[in-house]
C-alpha cells in the first residue's frame, strides 16, 4: 500500500489538478493526486485535445479540397472518419501517458478512484484513508443538462466524440464555444448543420463583428444559424429526429440524424462530500475566496469546479496560484484581466481583454484599430484571408485594453496581445516592436497602427497621431494588395532613438516579488560549542546555516540544468550532498583568511559570501562574473574575499596554498590559509610535497580534505593504499583529524577549533571531512560505478534533511518553515539564472583582461595579436 500521509492531496487530475500537483512537487511538497477516470481530465480526454485533433482533420480536408488552386492535383479527395478518430485517440493516449510520466518523474503519488472529503485533513479513496495537510479540489465540470422534452434522443459533447460515422444532418442546440466548434467541424466534413440559439447571437462572449464573419463562413458551407430560438422538443421522426423550436413569434423545425445538446458545463462535485466537510457550494460550484481557499480550513479549489472562466489554461493557472499560496506561502490572487479565450472554429476566433461594447459600457474613452487579413501578405500566401484583427486601446494613454481576432491561426496570434495586455503595454510599444515579414502577427501591429491613424498597409480612417520621439517605421508587408490603397498620410520617421517605454504594469503579483534574498549566516568570531547548541538564542545563526546549505543545493541543481541546456560551457562539478562540509568548513574563517580551492568552486564561493549572481554569471562566462567570465567553473577568484580559486588541475592548488602560507608568515600576519581539495587530489606528489613543506616551514595552512569517497569514478579504497586520508598527514607529524562531513554542526565546531589553533601557533593541520556526493562527480558523469544500495544508504544521511530533523526536534523550525525556505530559495535562484542569462558577454578584444596579475594595458610585453 502506498504511503498515506501527504503535504498536499489534489482531487482530480485535469489540467487544474495535474499542473497543481507538479508545481507542488517542484516546491518540495509531498504530493498525491486522486483521479477516478483518466489523468488529463476533460481537457485531454473529452475536451480540448480530442476536439482539436478532429478539427485538424476537418481543416486538412477543407484545405485539400481547395488544393487545386495551389497546384495540388488529387483525383478524388475523400474523408475517412474512422481514421481521423483513430488519430484522435492516439494523440489523446500519448498526452495522457505524458501526464502519467510527468507525475511519476515529479514523485507525485497517484491514487486511482473517486476521492471523497473525510474528517479534517482526510481524503477517502475507496477503503483507503489519505492524510493531507492541504487538499485542493480540482474535480472540474460535467456536461450540463436542461429539462428538455426528448432530451434522451440527443447526444452530448462526450458522445459526439465517439460517433462511428459523421451524421448527414446535425442540429446543434446551443451556440456556445463547444457547439460552434462541432458545428464548424461537421460543416467542413459535409454535414448539413443547423444551430439553434436562444440568445440574439451565437458566441455571446465574442464581439458581434467577429461572429458575423464566422456565421458567413458557416453559411458558405450550407450551415444555418437560428438565433432567438428556443427549442421546445426533440422527437423521433420517420427518418431520424426532429427538433421543434420557436423563433420570435414564429415556430419552426429542423430534421436531423443527430442532435447535439451543447448548453454548457456545470461544476462537478458529485460524491465529493463537499458540504459535509464544510465546503460551501453555490449553484453547484465550490465557493472560494480571492486566494482560492474554500470555506473549510485547509481545503482549496481551482478550475472548472469554482465556475468563472471554465477553460483549461485558467484551471492550470489557478492550480499554480493555489499551490504557491499553500506550499510557498505566497500571496497570489488570480488576475483574469488578460485571460485569453480561443475558439477553434473556421475561421478561428480569439480574444483577450475588453470587448468594444464592454469598454464603452465602462465609460472608457477608447481608440479602435482594425486590420483585415485580406491585406496581410502572409494570410494571402496561406490562402486564408477571411477575417481581421481588432485592437481596443485607452485613448489617452494608448494602453491596450483588448484584442479580438478572427482569421487564420487566431488562437496562436492572441499570445502577443495577451502579453501586451497582461503587462500594460501601449499600442506604440506594440508597433515599435519589429515584426517579421511575412507573418500573421504583422496584422496585430498594423491594427495598433490603424488605431493611431498610422496604418501602413491599409487606408487610415483615424486621424494620424502626432510624430513621436522614436519612430522606426513599420515592418513592411511589401507587395500586399492593399498597399496601393494607402491614402492617409503617416507621420515621418524621426531619427532620434530614445526610449519611450511606459512603465510596465503587470497586475499579477509574481511570486519572485515576494521573495526575500537568501540570508548568509553571520561570520562569527571563533565558534564554540555553545554557539551551536540547538537553543532559541542560536536560532537565527542555525537557520542561517540551514538556508545557506539549501541555497547551495538549489543553486547546484539549477546549474546542472543550465549546463545541459548548454548555457554553461566546459566542465561543471557538483557538490550535491556535500553542503554540510562546505558550509561548515568555510563559515569559521575570518574574512582576512585565504581560501585556496579548485573544481567544485561554485558552492565554495557562495559559502564564502561571493554574490551568487556573480558566481552564476561566471559559470555562464559573462562579464558580470566573479572572474569576468574568464574562469568558468574552475577558476573563480575574488580578491576582496581572498578567494583564491583558479587552478584547474587536480591538486595543483595545494602548492599554491603553500605559497599563500609563506606570504602570510612573511608578512607576520595572523591569517590562516584554508586549502580545500577532494580525496582524488591526495594521491599525487604535489599533495605530499605541499604537506611536507608546510610542516617543515611551519606555515599556517589548514588542509581540508572533502572525502566524498570517490575521486572521479574511483572509490577511495581502490585508489589509495591508505583509505583513511587523515592518516596520510600523520606521516608528516601533522595534527590530523577525521570528522563527520554530513553533520554541519560538527564540521563547524571541529574546523573552527583547528583554524584557531593554527592561527595561534602557525602550525599546519589536517582535516578529513567524510561526506558523500549524491550526483556524479560532474554533470557529464553518468555515475554508473556506484551501487543503488550505496546511494540509498547515504541519501538517508542527507545533511540538509538531517539538520532539518535536528532543528525540528529542538522546535526551532517546522516543515512549514522549511517549505518556505525551499520556495524562496528556488525563486531566488531562478532570478539569478535570469540575471546571468541577460548579462553581457565579455568583449572579444577584452578577453585577456584580468587573466594576468596586472591589467593588460600595463603589460605591453603580453600584447600581440590577442586572437
Ligand atoms: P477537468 O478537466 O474536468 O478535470 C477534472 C478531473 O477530476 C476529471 O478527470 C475527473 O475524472 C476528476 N474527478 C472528478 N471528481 C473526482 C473525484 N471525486 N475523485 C477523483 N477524481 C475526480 N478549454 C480550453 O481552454 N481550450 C479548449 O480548446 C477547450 N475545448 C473544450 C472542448 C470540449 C468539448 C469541452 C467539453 C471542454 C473544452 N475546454 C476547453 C474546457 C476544458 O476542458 C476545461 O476547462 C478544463 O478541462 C477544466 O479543467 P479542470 O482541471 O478544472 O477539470
Amino acid at each position: 500500500m502506498a504511503d498515506s500521509s501527504f503535504d498536499v492531496v489534489i482531487l482530480g487530475g485535469g489540467p487544474g489538478g495535474y499542473v497543481a500537483a507538479l508545481r507542488a512537487a517542484q516546491l518540495g511538497a509531498k504530493t498525491a493526486i486522486v483521479e477516478k477516470d483518466r489523468l488529463g481530465g476533460t481537457c485531454l480526454v473529452r475536451g480540448c485535445i480530442p476536439t482539436k485533433a478532429l478539427l485538424q482533420s476537418s481543416e486538412l480536408y477543407s484545405l485539400a479540397k481547395g488544393g487545386g488552386e495551389f497546384g495540388l492535383v488529387a483525383d478524388s479527395i475523400a474523408f475517412d472518419w474512422a481514421v481521423a478518430q483513430k488519430r484522435k485517440t492516439a494523440v489523446v493516449d500519448q498526452l495522457v501517458k505524458g501526464v502519467e510520466g510527468l507525475l511519476k518523474a515529479g514523485g507525485v503519488t497517484v491514487f486511482r478512484g473517486a476521492g471523497r472529503l473525510g474528517a479534517k485533513g482526510t481524503v477517502k479513496v475507496g477503503n483507503e484513508s489519505i492524510q493531507a495537510k492541504d487538499i485542493v479540489i480540482a474535480t472540474g465540470s460535467a456536461v450540463a443538462r436542461i429539462p428538455l422534452k426528448g432530451a434522451e434522443h440527443t447526444i452530448d459533447s462526450d458522445q459526439i466524440l465517439e460517433l462511428k460515422e459523421t451524421p448527414k444532418r446535425l442540429a446543434v442546440i446551443g451556440g456556445g464555444v463547444v457547439g460552434m466548434e462541432f458545428a464548424a467541424m461537421f460543416a467542413a466534413l459535409g454535414t448539413k448543420v443547423t444551430v439553434l440559439e436562444m440568445l440574439p447571437q451565437v458566441l455571446p462572449m465574442v464581439d458581434a463583428d467577429l461572429v458575423n464573419v464566422y456565421a458567413k463562413h458557416l453559411a458558405s458551407l450550407g450551415g444555418v444559424i437560428h438565433t432567438n430560438s428556443k427549442v421546445a422538443e426533440v422527437a423521433k421522426s420517420k427518418d431520424g429526429l426532429q427538433v421543434r423550436f420557436s423563433e420570435g413569434s414564429e415556430g419552426g423545425s429542423v430534421d436531423a440524424d443527430q442532435v447535439l445538446l451543447a448548453v454548457g458545463r456545470a461544476p462537478y462535485t458529485e460524491g465529493l462530500g463537499a458540504e459535509e466537510a464544510g465546503v460551501k457550494l453555490e449553484h453547484g460550484r465550490v465557493v472560494v475566496d480571492e486566494h482560492l481557499r474554500s470555506t473549510a480550513t485547509g481545503v482549496w479549489a481551482i478550475g472548472d469546479v469554482i465556475g468563472g472562466i471554465m477553460l483549461a489554461h485558467i484551471a492550470s493557472y489557478e492550480g499554480i496560484c493555489a499551490i504557491e499560496n499553500i506550499v510557498g506561502r505566497a500571496d497570489r490572487i488570480p488576475d483574469y484581466h488578460a485571460a485569453p479565450n480561443c475558439i477553434y472554429t473556421d475561421p478561428e476566433i480569439a480574444h483577450v481583454g475588453l470587448g468594444e461594447k464592454e469598454a464603452t459600457a465602462k465609460g472608457l474613452d477608447i481608440k479602435v484599430g482594425r486590420f483585415p487579413f485580406a491585406a496581410s501578405g502572409r494570410a494571402l500566401t496561406l490562402g486564408q484571408s477571411e477575417g481581421f484583427v481588432k485592437v481596443i486601446a485607452e485613448a489617452a494613454s494608448g494602453k491596450l485594453l483588448g484584442a479580438h481576432i478572427i482569421g487564420p491561426r487566431a488562437t496562436d496570434l492572441i499570445a502577443e496581445a495577451t502579453l501586451a495586455i497582461q503587462n500594460g503595454l501601449t499600442m506604440e510599444q506594440l508597433d515599435l516592436t519589429i515584426h517579421a515579414h511575412p507573418t500573421l502577427p504583422e496584422s496585430l501591429m498594423e491594427a495598433a497602427l490603424a488605431a493611431q491613424g498610422r496604418a501602413i498597409h491599409i487606408p487610415n480612417k483615424a486621424k494620424p497621431s502626432p510624430p513621436r520621439g522614436e519612430r522606426s517605421g513599420s515592418g513592411a508587408q511589401a507587395g500586399s494588395p492593399a498597399e496601393a490603397d494607402v491614402s492617409a498620410p503617416v507621420s515621418a520617421p524621426a531619427p532620434a532613438a530614445t526610449s519611450n517605454a511606459a512603465p510596465v504594469q503587470n497586475r499579477e503579483k509574481q511570486m519572485v516579488a515576494s521573495v526575500k534574498p537568501p540570508t548568509s549566516p553571520p561570520h562569527p568570531k571563533a565558534i564554540t560549542a555553545k554557539d551551536l547548541e540547538l537553543t532559541k538564542d542560536n536560532r537565527e545563526f542555525l537557520l542561517g546555516l540551514h538556508r545557506q546549505m539549501q541555497f547551495i543545493r538549489r543553486f547546484e541543481e539549477r546549474t546542472q540544468e543550465q549546463y545541459t541546456k548548454a548555457k554553461i560551457g566546459g566542465y561543471c562539478h557538483l557538490n550535491i550532498g556535500e553542503e554540510a562540509t562546505v558550509v561548515g568548513g568555510i563559515i569559521p574563517l575570518k574574512l582576512t583568511d585565504y581560501i585556496f580551492t579548485s573544481y567544485r568552486e561554485h558552492g565554495h564561493a557562495i559559502a564564502r559570501g561571493i554574490d551568487p549572481k556573480a558566481v552564476m554569471a561566471e559559470l555562464f562566462g559573462k562579464e558580470a562574473g566573479t572572474s569576468h567570465g574568464r574562469g568558468g567553473s574552475m577558476h573563480m577568484f575574488d580578491n576582496d574575499l581572498r578567494f583564491m580559486g583558479g587552478y584547474g588541475i587536480v591538486g595543483g592548488h595545494l602548492p599554491l596554498a603553500v605559497g599563500g602560507g609563506w606570504a602570510v608568515r612573511y608578512k607576520k600576519e595572523k591569517d590562516v590559509v584554508f586549502c580545500m581539495f577532494g580525496d582524488g587530489a591526495t594521491n599525487i606528489g604535489a599533495f605530499h610535497e605541499s604537506l611536507n613543506f608546510a610542516k617543515v616551514f611551519k606555515l599556517p595552512v589548514v588542509w581540508f580534505c572533502i572525502n566524498n569517497r570517490y575521486g572521479m569514478g574511483t572509490p577511495v579504497e581502490a585508489a589509495s593504499a591508505v583509505a583513511d586520508i587523515y592518516k596520510k598527514a600523520c606521516a608528516y607529524d601533522m595534527e590530523s583529524i577525521q570528522i563527520d562531513g554530513m553533520n554541519v554542526r560538527e564540521v563547524l565546531l571541529k574546523t573552527s577549533q583547528v583554524i584557531e589553533k593554527t592561527r595561534a601557533d602557525s602550525e599546519p593541520r589536517f582535516i578529513e571531512a567524510l561526506c558523500y556526493r549524491f550526483k556524479g562527480h560532474s554533470v557529464v558523469d553518468p555515475d554508473k560505478y556506484r551501487s543503488t544500495e550505496d546511494k540509498e544508504k547515504w541519501r538517508k544521511a542527507d545533511p540538509i534533511v538531517a539538520f532539518e530533523h535536528e532543528l525540528e526536534k529542538a522546535k526551532l523550525a517546522d516543515e512549514e518553515y522549511f517549505k518556505k525556505v525551499r520556495m524562496e530559495v528556488d525563486a531566488e535562484v531562478q532570478d539569478i539564472i535570469r540575471y546571468a542569462d541577460e548579462s553581457p558577454d565579455p568583449k572579444t578584444e577584452d578577453l585577456y583582461k584580468f587573466v594576468y596579475a596586472d591589467e593588460w594595458e600595463d603589460r605591453p610585453e603580453l600584447h600581440g595579436d590577442p586572437l
